[in-house]
């Protein structure tokens, strides 16, 4: 997609600190890291949300768990816990329109359900 910014960090039209690349997926450190391991798991393939991911999709959307799996450990953050967030839409807070996961470890968080 032209516009998006995720895209672009794909092409490397935009800058990122790139942690993971291969033929389905990029991760990369977020600009304004809520944790101190905070990385963004983002398939090539442009898809919006989790709105619109379809069966052909479910194996792809596996391969981004398996990168977090895979990223948690080579941060050092797997023993002791991590959170992976998967916004969807305005009300979850979603502000990039091209689906990622985030990870995020290294520091005890408060649970979201409180
Ligand atoms: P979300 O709110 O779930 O859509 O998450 C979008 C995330 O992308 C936010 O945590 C932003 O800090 C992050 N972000 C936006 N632009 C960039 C960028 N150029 N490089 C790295 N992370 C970014």
């Amino acid at each position: 997609m032209n516009d998006c910014i995720f895209c672009k960090i794909i092409t490397g039209d935009i800058p990122s600190t790139r942690v993971y690349r291969d033929a389905q997926a990029i991760a990369f450190r977020d600009i304004n890291p809520a944790a101190p391991t905070h990385i963004l798991i983002v398939p090539i393939k442009h898809l919006d949300s989790v709105n619109v991911i379809g069966a052909a999709d479910e194996p792809l959307m596996g391969h981004l768990f398996s990168i977090a799996k895979q990223l948690a450990a080579q941060e050092g953050v797997a023993d002791d816990g991590y959170r992976l967030i998967l916004n969807t839409g305005a009300h979850a807070g979603q502000t990039v329109p091209h689906l990622h996961l985030h990870l995020l470890g290294g520091a005890p968080m408060k649970h979201p359900m409180g």
